[in-house]
């Protein structure tokens, strides 16, 4: 591939779905780039997402918004133009305790409607239906490397103790939880997440996405995903019994035909939570600018293209 004369020399620090696709774009883009992780697929946060459309534990909504309609509409791009089949769109309802206004994000997408009484689960008072794109990571993450690496993309696997030894004229942050010790980010702190995979299929995806109850089926094309657990601070990564359990329960809440006998795997995962996502450019003492991108907390995949979208352009405006 021809590079154009301004390309630029970029690290970026991470291999999960925040550091692959905000890669594939500064290729794309025409700059040299590689990549310097710790751990790459199936070892990253990303390979364990569940992982739906949806952006859920994720601010701020101003921007938020934006980034998750950008990647809304890459996803079904490369599904139906780059056939990416491990996207595909399925229908899911979410339901609320109270009635409330709609998401920003509602007329970003082009199905979203408000349900009828009688398609309200018991115990809810309102909900909503939308059209999704929903991945298989276990497919995607690999698809996303060979892209990158397809492009001219290296990958490096190193642990990086400071930003600053990184080589390379302009450097982008994509670490995750990792920024708690790479940025010193009091800020951020692990969401635990615990899951279940079954061979059922519900037909339609049911969700309470309250974070105190978090309720979701996600129907895959290989399996549905059972959750969840969303636990503040918690850094354990092994499955436990008594979530298990829960977990059960509350889908069975939403879907009482889940038939326990066919579960066929669990797993955890730390969502990388923070106030806000941290998307901004740093310039360290040395002079050489940092663009940092983490902290997309329960919605990273969701945010994955619209955030390297806007790393784009804050290199872009960087230049001028
Ligand atoms: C159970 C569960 C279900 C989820 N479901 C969904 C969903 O349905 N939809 C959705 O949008 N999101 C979902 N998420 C959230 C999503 O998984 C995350 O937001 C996303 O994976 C974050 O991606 P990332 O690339 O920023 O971080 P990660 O995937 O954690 O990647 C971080 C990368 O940085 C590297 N790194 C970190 N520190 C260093 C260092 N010092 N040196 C070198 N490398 C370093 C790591 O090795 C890794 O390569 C879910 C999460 C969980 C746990």
């Amino acid at each position: 591939m021809n590079k154009p004369d301004n390309a630029i020399d970029i690290s970026i620090i991470g291999a999960g779905v925040s550091g692959l696709s905000t890669g594939i774009r500064l290729l794309e883009a025409g700059h040299n780039v590689r990549i310097y992780a710790e751990s790459i697929s199936p070892n990253t946060v990303s390979d364990t997402a569940a992982a739906w459309w949806y952006p859920f534990l994720v601010e701020p909504l101003e921007k938020t918004n934006r980034w998750s309609a950008e990647t809304f509409n890459e996803l079904v791009r490369l599904r139906e133009e780059e056939d990416v089949s491990c996207i595909t769109m399925r229908m899911g309802k979410e339901f609320l305790e109270e009635e409330c206004q709609v998401p920003g994000w509602s007329d970003s997408i082009p199905h979203f409607r408000i349900l009828d009484d009688e398609e309200i689960a018991s115990g809810y008072a309102f909900g909503w239906e939308i059209e999704a794109p929903v991945i298989e990571m276990q497919i995607y993450m690999p698809w996303l490397m060979g892209r990158f690496e397809e492009l001219g993309g290296e990958i490096n696997i190193v642990k990086i103790n400071s930003i600053s030894e990184l080589p390379g004229e302009v450097l982008v942050n994509c670490c995750g939880l990792g920024g708690k010790e790479l940025c010193n980010d009091h800020d951020l702190e692990p969401v635990r997440g615990q899951i279940l995979y079954t061979t059922q299929d519900p037909g339609f995806g049911r969700f309470d996405q309250r974070p105190e109850s978090l309720i979701y089926t996600i129907p895959r094309r290989d399996v549905t995903v059972l959750g969840g657990t969303a636990q503040r601070g918690d850094w354990d990564e092994n499955i436990r019994d008594d979530d298990t359990e829960e977990i059960l329960a509350k889908c069975e809440s939403l879907w009482p035909e889940l038939d326990r006998s066919k579960i066929v795997g669990m797993s955890v995962g730390l969502r990388p939570s923070r106030k806000e996502v941290r998307l901004e450019i740093e310039r360290l003492p040395s002079g050489k600018k940092v663009i940092h991108n983490y902290g997309h907390g329960g919605a990273g995949v969701t945010l994955s293209w619209g955030c390297a979208d806007e790393v784009a352009r804050l290199l872009s405006s960087m230049m001028t």
